[in-house]
C-alpha cells in the first residue's frame, strides 16, 4: 500500500499555501504582501504611543535592506487593515 496520492497532494498543497487570515473587521480573506518603507537610519520599531522624538520604541526590524524596511503581512484594502508578521 503506497498511500493515497490525492491525499498527499492535498496535504502538500495545504502546506505550501496555508489559508490566508481573515480580516478582523469584515471577515474577508486577506491578501498577502509586504509593507515597505524607507529607513536610511535604523530599522522599524513598535511604539505603544507616538513619540515626538521616536524614543522608547521596541525594534522589530533591525537592519534595512538597501535603505528599505520590508515586513511581510496581509492586507484588507476595503477596511484598510494590515496584519504584519515580523
Ligand atoms: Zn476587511
Amino acid at each position: 500500500m503506497g498511500g493515497n496520492p490525492r491525499r498527499s497532494e492535498l496535504l502538500e498543497a495545504l502546506g505550501l499555501t496555508p489559508p490566508p487570515p481573515h480580516c478582523p473587521k469584515c471577515g474577508a480573506a486577506m491578501a498577502f504582501g509586504a509593507l515597505g518603507t524607507q529607513a536610511f537610519v535604523g530599522g522599524a520599531s513598535w511604539y505603544r504611543e507616538r513619540s515626538a522624538f521616536a524614543v522608547g520604541g521596541e525594534p522589530i526590524v533591525q537592519r534595512p535592506l538597501g535603505g528599505m524596511v520590508w515586513i511581510d503581512g496581509h492586507r484588507c484594502p476595503q477596511c484598510r487593515v494590515l496584519l504584519l508578521d515580523y
